[in-house]
């Protein structure tokens, strides 16, 4: 018998996350493992590899590669195909060829790993303290990239050239650095630059870091250069670093995040739980919402019971936490606008004095990218903000119909998508688009992912909201609570069931053009269409938008004349009855949103907010507070497809009047939302409900929920990984 025809070759085409992870190496290591020859190489759809040899060991060699990718690897598609066999000997790595679609998917930013911060703490090794240090398996990726495929020459670290012994890591399949684009050294890599307001400072990496760290120490506030962003530093126990940083942001009680040392030093002040550990050290290391233990750090969260902690993610963080413990670390910017990512940026930020100095580098961010922010319910992970870390891995949606369109999400917490057949790209988050400066950024980001990805379309949808500045008669028109329920059907894989949606939210536009957020919507197995079947009794907005803010007029809008509110001023109360009377500017809603504002404010906590959902906050932490046995409950009356919350507010205001604690309504408020949303599901009888809206932020109403969801034999899904708020809106449009 010829030995030869035991030999075989084959061709494997595989798309999916299977570039900047190792993916090469890994193919490199196992083809030897099973001495085959051939080649791999990245190519603009992923990596193609052929291997031949004895045909057992293809075999073993595939079934290795599929059950033991790398471990940052996401594989998708998996074609094999047998070709003709080659005089070859070797296994190599052949340079990226750069032609054909772009489907290889683009890794995102990932947290230093754990070898590269032993590089840096080891005193013999020649990345010691350096700041920049990462490998295959960690470092910044999509906050580089110009362009597919991932190479070294489409990122912005093209301008550093590898020094030798860079180089020799890059090209040895064996290194964990083998074809690293980041890949980079004290001698050939970025550096820092510490900027005070007459200049920069010299020194070497550690100093400038150490001086950053005094520097905070002093009160000062620093911007640090991160990954897709500079952040704000200051110490959060300097109450004047504090105050002026407050001032400066015109953020007068709004949380910051804060950067901790580690674990331990989180647990000093809040609850960890095992699943909010694993996600605080997971590769995406968002900010997590955790319980306060006490109230040492209350001045960085003033209105809640939560702090949002973040481990540190870049080297440059390790070395910095050396010396400190606890940072605020929020986003550099005066108020809403975008983060900022460059020099000017930040010297127009030094120049307005938001910031007295500034820890900077020159490895450029090519795609900005906020913090992301994410909480855990029960033990189910809550994505609130998605953006580094998670950005730009898409979601498999199973439904393609409507093949490729562009979805412009909601006017705050602004993200866009992108959907290629079943694939949804949710775009970091944006912002709120009534400052035009997130509105020019999401044109520009759009721009950028669309070439990115290679996309193009012409279909676009918006949401029906014509007073949104995406706006426009010739694109469609998604509505916008439709939009919530058709992100958690198809997150949770629902999309073709019958579903009730519950809405639990601030606005959104409806079909009979009033202020939907308070909504019982049924989708049938067509979910391109649905039908209201309970709401939230409406109620009018005195004065439009300026209810908004000042939400003692909604008070005055949900109470009686007979039956008022004793901490809202008897002119006051005049003046809005006016208003109310003479329906001057007055905007009809249905918004659970804006019936917490309106009981807040009955109930004495706030008259006027100074940032969004800052009234249903505060009315939570008050809530939280209450410990004792609940005595009675508030009517829950459903009148016809209306659920009428009069009763409630009547009762509530005798609650007050007879002097039931704060505490204790704000409670009691609550359960009554869960009653009415129990009310109706138990009507309506459907096999499955999904829960969506701004709303379900608040943690407590979630648990009570939760309980009482449990008793039910329903099948019910909250969204977790597509944010619940108005920045899972553009996927939910993107349906359509
Ligand atoms: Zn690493
Ligand atoms: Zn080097
Ligand atoms: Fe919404």
């Amino acid at each position: 018998m010829n030995k030869l025809e035991n030999i075989k070759r084959i061709r494997i085409l595989v798309s999916g996350l299977v570039q900047g992870v190792g993916f090469r190496p890994t193919t490199y290591r196992y083809a030897h493992e099973f001495l085959l020859s051939g080649y791999v190489s990245n190519t603009p759809e992923g990596v193609t590899i052929e291997v031949q040899g004895i045909s057992k060991n293809i075999d073993a060699f595939v079934k290795k590669l599929l059950s033991s990718p790398p471990p940052l690897a996401k594989i998708i598609d998996f074609d094999i195909e047998q070709i003709n066999t080659e005089e070859e000997s070797d296994f190599v790595i052949l340079h990226s060829s750069s032609y054909g679609n772009k489907k290889a998917e683009i890794s995102s930013d990932i947290a230093v790993c754990k070898d590269c911060l032993l590089d840096i703490e080891d005193k013999t090794n020649r990345r010691y303290l350096y700041p920049f240090t990462n490998c295959t398996n960690c470092g910044p990726r999509f906050s580089i990239i110009q362009d597919r495929p991932y190479d070294r020459n489409q990122t912005s670290m093209s301008v550093f050239k590898m020094c030798e012994d860079c180089q020799k890591e890059y090209d040895d399949p064996k290194n964990r650095r083998f074809h690293a684009q980041p890949n980079a050294c004290p001698k050939c890599g970025p550096s820092l630059i510490l900027l005070n307001s007459t200049g920069s400072v010299e020194g070497n990496h550690d100093d400038l870091i150490g001086r950053t760290a005094l520097l905070i120490k002093e009160g000062k506030i620093v911007a640090i250069k991160g990954i897709g962003g500079f952040n704000i530093v200051c110490d959060p126990f300097n109450n004047n670093a504090v105050q002026r940083l407050r001032f400066n942001k015109n953020r007068p009680s709004k949380s910051f995040a804060l950067m901790a040392k580690d674990l331990m030093t989180i647990q000093k002040y809040c609850y960890v739980s095992d699943k909010e550990q694993q996600i605080l050290e997971s590769k995406e290391t968002p900010i997590v919402l955790l319980r306060k233990k006490n109230n040492l750090l209350d001045s960085i969260s003033i209105d809640n019971n939560y702090l949002g902690f973040v481990l540190p993610y870049t080297p440059l963080h390790h070395i910095l936490f050396r010396s400190v413990d606890v940072l605020v670390m929020t986003s550099a910017n005066k108020s809403d606008e975008p983060i900022a990512i460059n020099d000017e940026q930040i010297n127009f930020l030094m120049k307005e004095k938001i910031v007295d100095n500034s820890l900077t580098h020159n490895r450029e961010i090519i795609n900005r990218c906020d913090d992301s922010i994410v909480q855990v319910i029960g033990d189910k992970l809550q994505v609130i903000r998605r953006s580094r870390g998670f950005v730009p891995a898409p979601f498999n949606i199973g439904a393609t119909t409507w093949g490729n369109n562009l979805s412009m999400g909601a006017d705050l917490k602004n993200t866009f998508s992108i959907k290629k057949g079943n694939k949804v790209y949710i775009s970091q988050h944006i912002g709120d688009l009534n400052d035009l400066r997130n509105y020019d950024y999401q044109k520009e980001e759009i721009e950028q992912l669309s070439k990115l990805l290679d996309f193009k379309s012409d279909r676009v949808n918006i949401d029906a909201h014509p007073g949104y500045q995406n706006y426009d008669d010739d694109y469609n028109k998604v509505y916008h609570h439709h939009a919530h329920v058709l992100s958690a059907m198809a997150e949770h894989g629902l999309l073709g069931k019958n579903v009730l949606g519950v809405i639990c939210d601030g606005t959104g536009y409806g079909t009979d053009g009033t202020i939907w957020g308070f909504e019982f919507l049924e989708v049938e197995s067509d979910y391109r269409k649905f039908k209201r079947r309970h709401h939230l009794k409406q109620f009018l907005l005195p004065g439009g938008e300026r209810a908004i803010d000042e939400i003692d007029r909604i008070a005055i809008s949900i109470s009686s004349k007979t039956e008022r509110s004793i901490f809202i001023e008897k002119t006051r109360q005049e003046q809005i009855m006016a208003i109310l009377d003479k329906k001057i500017n007055c905007i009809k809603t249905s918004s659970l949103g804006r019936l917490f504002d309106g009981v807040a404010s009955l109930c004495g906590i706030i008259q006027k907010v100074n940032y969004e959902a800052q009234a249903a906050i505060l009315l939570q932490r008050y809530a939280e507070f209450f410990n004792g046995e609940l005595k009675g409950a508030y009517t829950v009356l459903i009148d016809n497809e209306e659920l009428n919350y009069e009763p409630m507010i009547k009762e509530l205001i005798a609650d007050i009047n007879n002097g039931v604690t704060v505490e204790e309504i704000a409670y009691k408020f609550h359960v009554w939302v869960v009653d009415s949303i129990t009310s109706v599901i138990n009507k309506i009888k459907s096999e499955y409900v999904v829960f969506s809206g701004g709303c379900f932020q608040n943690v407590l109403l979630c648990n009570l929920l939760e309980k009482k969801m449990i008793c039910f034999d329903i099948n019910y899904f909250f969204n977790n990984e597509i944010p619940i708020n108005d920045a899972g809106i553009s996927l939910g449009q993107s349906l359509l």
